[in-house]
């Protein structure tokens, strides 16, 4: 019994941590209890989810960076301001990023790679 109770306090422990990385409490939960020793390692070394508000994926290298970071810390390129990928509207690139507050940026995409492209 006293056992049952360490492995439920251990998969806790490991429960928290993914929590706060944004995953499942109660797998992580049930996966900490049955597998301690591989999932604590995992729980403490995973990245955290990107939350949406207060972080957001790098565009050019996929890293969770901070949602109003300018460069990535990372890849160190400049990111774009938050905003969503729309048809360019000087018909130069596939795609062009749009900024919520600052309208048309110069992030472009073509093919899925990313460049930059100054806006007029
Ligand atoms: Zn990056």
């Amino acid at each position: 019994m006293i056992l049952l109770g360490l492995i439920a306090v251990l998969g806790l422990i490991t429960a928290v941590i993914a929590n706060n990385k944004g995953h499942n409490m109660f797998l992580w939960w049930l996966f900490g209890s049955a597998f301690f020793i591989v999932a604590l390692p995992i729980a403490l070394i995973m990245k955290p989810k990107p939350r949406s508000g207060v972080t957001r994926s790098c565009p050019f290298c996929m890293e969770v960076v901070p949602a109003t970071a300018s460069v990535c810390r990372q890849c160190h390129r400049d990111l774009p301001p938050m905003g969503t990928w729309a048809e360019d509207p000087y018909h130069r690139h596939e795609l062009r990023y749009f900024d919520a507050t600052n309208g048309w940026t110069g992030f472009v995409q073509d093919h899925g790679q990313q460049s930059v492209d100054s806006v007029g």
